[in-house]
C-alpha cells in the first residue's frame, strides 16, 4: 500500500476541519499521536523454544479523559495500523460524548497458530511490557479483533499481580465474573443495530421489504445479522474469512450462528448433508462478491480496507453501515460517495463496543453492578442521541455522515484542547 493507513485516516481529519471553526492549536495537536510505545515480549513456546513478538500500545489524545481502545492479535499488526486504529477511537469516544480519549494496542501474531497456554503466556506478557503505559485513569484496553473476555481476564490479573492490588478498571471486556458487564460481550453488534434502525427510519423502507449482506460473522458480525433477522429484515449473505453464503429469500440466521458456534467456521454450513436442509438454498459466494451484492444495505463486519479504489465502483448497497474499523479507504468514500451511497461510519457504527466499555469501567469504579437491560437502555440512549446529531449535522451542512461524525467530534475535542489555552489565548493578554 502506498501511502500509510494514519495519513488515509487523517484525509478524514483534513476534511471535516473545513466545516468546523477550532484553532489552528487544537488541529495541530490531533494530527500526531502522543505517544507510541513498541515492545518484544518473549514468550516460552510449548516445545521449550524462546519466541519474541512485536506488541505495541498507542495512546492517541487524552485531551477528554482517559485515553480507551483494544488490544488486536492479528498477523498484519503494525504500528502504523495500531497509529490509526487509536486515531479512530479518540474521534469515537469523542462522537459518543465519553469522558476517554482514544487508545489501540496490538500484538503482530496469529492467535490461532498458539497453545491455549502460549496464549496466556504472550497475554500476561505483553501486560508485563505495557504496565507502566496504562492504568485505570491513566490507559483502558479492552478486547478487538482475535482477543476476547479469557484474554482480558489474563491481563487484568496480570495487572493487579504487578500493582499488588485488584485493578478490574485497567481492563474492561472481561468475563462477568472477574468485574465484566453485562452486554459488553454483545455491545458492538447491539449498538450498530441500534443506529441502523434508527437511521434507515428516516428512508422510510420497512424491514421486511430491506435486504442486507454482512461480512465478518464474528463477535460483530453475528450479532447484528442475528437482530436484523429477528427485526424482520432480509439477511441475504454472511461471510468469515473462509467465504460466504448468500440466498435471495434470506438466511436463517439462527441456525448459522448455531453451526458456526459449534464448528467455529461458516464452512460448515455449506451445502453438506443434513445442514442443507436447515439452511435454505444458498449459493457459495466469496467475501468480494458479498460486497458487490445488489443489495439495500451493506454491513463490513470484518477488518479495515476492505472497500478501496479498487472495488468501489463494484458496489451496488444503498447504505453502508460500518461495523469493523476502518473498512473503506478515503479514496473509496469519494467514489461511493459520488454514487450516492449513503455510508454511516465507524466511529458512530461500532461505539457501541467502547459505550459499553465505559460502563464497564464506571461500573468497576463504583462497584455497583448494573442489569443487562439497563446497561442497553443506556446504550440505545447514548448512541441513538449522537447518531441523530451527526445525521442532523449531515442534513445542515449538505456533507456525507462520515464527515458530519468527524464535525460532531471535533467540536468537542476542539472545545476541551481550546480550553487549556490557545494561541490567541496567551497573545491577547499580553
Ligand atoms: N475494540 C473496540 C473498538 O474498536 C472496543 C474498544 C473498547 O471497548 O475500549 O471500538
Amino acid at each position: 500500500m502506498a501511502t500509510s493507513i494514519l495519513s488515509d485516516a487523517n484525509r478524514r481529519l483534513e476534511r471535516a476541519l473545513k466545516y468546523v471553526s477550532i484553532s489552528d492549536d487544537a488541529s495541530e495537536r490531533l494530527r500526531y499521536p502522543k505517544a507510541s510505545l513498541t515492545v518484544s515480549i518473549p514468550v516460552r513456546m510449548d516445545d521449550g523454544t524462546l519466541k519474541v513478538f512485536q506488541g505495541y500500545r498507542v495512546r492517541y489524545d487524552d485531551t477528554r479523559g482517559p485515553t480507551k481502545g483494544g488490544i488486536r492479535f492479528h498477523p498484519d499488526v503494525t504500528l502504523d495500523e495500531v497509529q490509526s486504529l487509536a486515531f479512530w477511537m479518540t474521534f469515537k469516544c469523542a462522537a459518543l460524548n465519553l469522558p476517554l480519549g482514544g487508545a489501540k494496542g496490538g500484538v503482530t501474531v496469529n492467535p490461532k497458530e498458539l497453545s491455549k497456554f502460549e496464549l496466556e503466556r504472550l497475554s500476561r506478557g505483553y501486560i508485563d511490557a505495557i504496565a507502566n503505559f496504562i492504568g485505570p485513569d491513566v490507559d483502558v484496553p479492552a478486547p478487538d479483533v482475535y482477543t476476547n473476555p479469557m484474554i482480558m481476564g489474563w491481563m487484568m490479573d496480570q495487572y493487579s499481580i504487578i500493582c499488588r492490588k485488584l485493578s478490574p478498571a485497567v481492563i474492561t471486556g472481561k468475563p462477568l465474573s472477574m468485574g465484566g458487564s453485562q452486554g459488553r460481550d454483545t455491545a458492538t453488534g447491539t449498538g450498530a443495530f441500534y443506529v441502523l434502525q434508527a437511521l434507515m427510519g428516516r428512508f422510510n423502507k420497512a424491514p421486511h421489504q430491506t435486504t442486507v449482506a454482512v461480512q465478518g460473522f464474528g463477535n460483530a458480525g453475528s450479532v447484528i445479522a442475528r437482530l436484523l433477522f429477528d427485526a424482520g429484515y432480509q439477511v441475504v449473505a454472511v461471510s468469515d474469512s473462509q467465504g460466504g453464503i448468500y440466498a435471495a429469500q434470506g438466511l436463517d440466521i439462527p441456525s448459522i450462528q448455531q453451526f458456526k458456534a459449534s464448528t467455529r467456521s461458516l464452512k460448515a454450513v455449506y451445502c453438506e448433508g443434513t445442514v442443507c436442509n436447515v439452511i435454505n438454498d444458498h449459493t457459495d459466494i466469496t467475501n468480494e462478491e458479498l460486497l458487490s451484492l445488489d443489495v439495500d444495505i451493506l454491513v463490513p463486519a470484518a477488518l479495515e480496507n476492505q472497500i478501496t479504489a479498487t472495488n468501489a465502483d463494484t458496489i451496488r448497497a444503498r447504505y453502508i453501515f460500518e461495523v469493523a474499523n476502518g473498512p473503506i479507504t478515503s479514496e473509496a468514500d469519494d467514489i461511493l460517495n459520488a454514487k450516492g451511497i449513503y455510508i454511516f461510519p465507524d466511529i458512530l457504527v461500532n461505539a457501541g463496543g467502547v459505550t459499553v466499555s465505559y460502563f464497564e469501567w464506571v461500573q468497576n469504579r463504583s462497584g455497583l453492578y448494573w442489569s443487562l437491560e439497563d446497561v442497553n437502555a443506556r446504550l440505545k440512549t447514548m448512541i441513538v442521541t449522537e447518531a441523530e446529531r451527526i445525521w442532523a449535522i449531515a442534513q445542515e451542512l449538505a456533507i456525507p455522515p462520515r464527515t458530519a461524525a468527524y464535525v460532531h467530534a471535533l467540536e468537542r475535542l476542539g472545545d476541551a484542547l481550546n480550553d487549556k489555552g490557545t494561541r490567541d489565548y496567551y497573545v491577547s493578554g499580553i
